[in-house]
């Protein structure tokens, strides 16, 4: 029908493209308020490191962003942070992530939790942003939270942008002791090249190579080479998205070094993130 009718599918479409540039409308104008009305908040995901055949240990947390708008609910991040980047609002928003991710890791060695990495999701728009290390600095002087436990995750897209920019901002991060990771490795477009020039310490490895493991041999392929791949170059590996034993018992047995998903937690607020630590690291009280 609609190559028969050519101008009613075009209508059609243009009318679900006006419904979907309302609602980045309204998401938008929602979202300029949302900092002020204390719509967002972070949950955080623990990340745990793998030994060859010991046990996982818990050794970082994820800071992943929450909005919660009173009439519209829970907004996925998915469908927000495209919207705070097209609108700039990233910034202040992104800023604030950062301040608060490094503030409840202080929080946290305080109530003494063991010392754990912060990884926080940094949008290509921050990384652009002509003061970004002077911005991480700042916050963790003023936090004081040492920068080498502070971890920023890229996506290559934000890494390969511009490449020159990407090689100066990271030198200044690494320069500071920041740790540099590339989130989603291996669903981007860009050149295996940048793994050399660019100081990058870490790649994740994307849950929709992890998703299938058991049963695609192909994702095993992909999997194990990322990680024999990331080795050689001496880059760490966590794979994300982990959801069954089957995964991670390959992962494990593939020498990648940490994972994070759903089989140990979904994220956390930070209350329940401290309890579920806590619970796993407090030791056997001895009498
Ligand atoms: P991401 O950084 O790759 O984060 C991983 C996503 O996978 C998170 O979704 C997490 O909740 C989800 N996840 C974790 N374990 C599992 C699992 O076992 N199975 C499945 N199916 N999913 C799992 P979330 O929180 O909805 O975030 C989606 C994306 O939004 C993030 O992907 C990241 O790109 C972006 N994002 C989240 N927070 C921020 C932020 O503060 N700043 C920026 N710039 N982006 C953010
Ligand atoms: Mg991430
Ligand atoms: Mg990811
Ligand atoms: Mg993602």
């Amino acid at each position: 029908r609609a190559k028969k009718d050519g101008r009613n599918a075009y209508r059609f479409f243009t009318s679900e493209m006006q419904a979907q540039s309302a609602r980045a409308l309204m998401l938008e104008n929602a979202l300029r308020r949302a900092l002020e009305r204390r719509q967002l908040s972070l949950h955080y995901q623990p990340q745990f490191s793998l030994d060859p055949d010991g046990e996982a240990r818990i050794v970082g947390a994820e800071a992943l962003l929450r909005w919660q708008h009173p009439e519209l609910g829970w907004v996925s991040p998915a469908e927000f942070i495209p919207v705070a980047e097209a609108s700039g609002l990233i910034l202040p928003i992104g800023e604030w992530v950062l301040r608060e991710a490094v503030s409840q890791l202080r929080r946290w060695d305080d109530a003494g939790l063991p010392g754990l990495s912060m990884a926080v999701n940094l949008s290509a728009v921050q990384f652009r942003h002509a003061d970004l290390p002077q911005l991480v600095e700042r916050v963790l002087s003023e936090i004081g939270v040492p920068a080498e436990r502070l971890e920023l995750e890229l996506t290559e897209g934000a890494a390969m942008d511009d490449p020159a920019v990407a090689i100066t901002v990271m030198n200044e991060l690494h320069a500071r002791g920041v740790l540099l990771s590339i989130d989603d490795f291996g669903t981007g477009y860009s050149s295996l090249s940048y793994l050399k020039k660019f100081r990058v310490g870490k790649l994740k490895i994307d849950q929709s190579f992890v998703r299938d493991l058991t049963d695609d041999a192909e994702d095993r392929a992909i999997v194990d080479a990322v990680i024999r791949m990331a080795a050689a170059l001496g880059l760490q590996t966590l794979a994300e998205g982990v959801e069954t034993e089957g995964q991670l018992a390959f992962l494990r047995r593939h020498g990648c070094q940490a994972v994070q998903g759903y089989l140990f937690s979904r994220p956390l607020p930070a209350e329940a993130f401290a309890e579920f630590v806590l619970a796993r690291t407090a030791p056997i009280s001895a009498y």
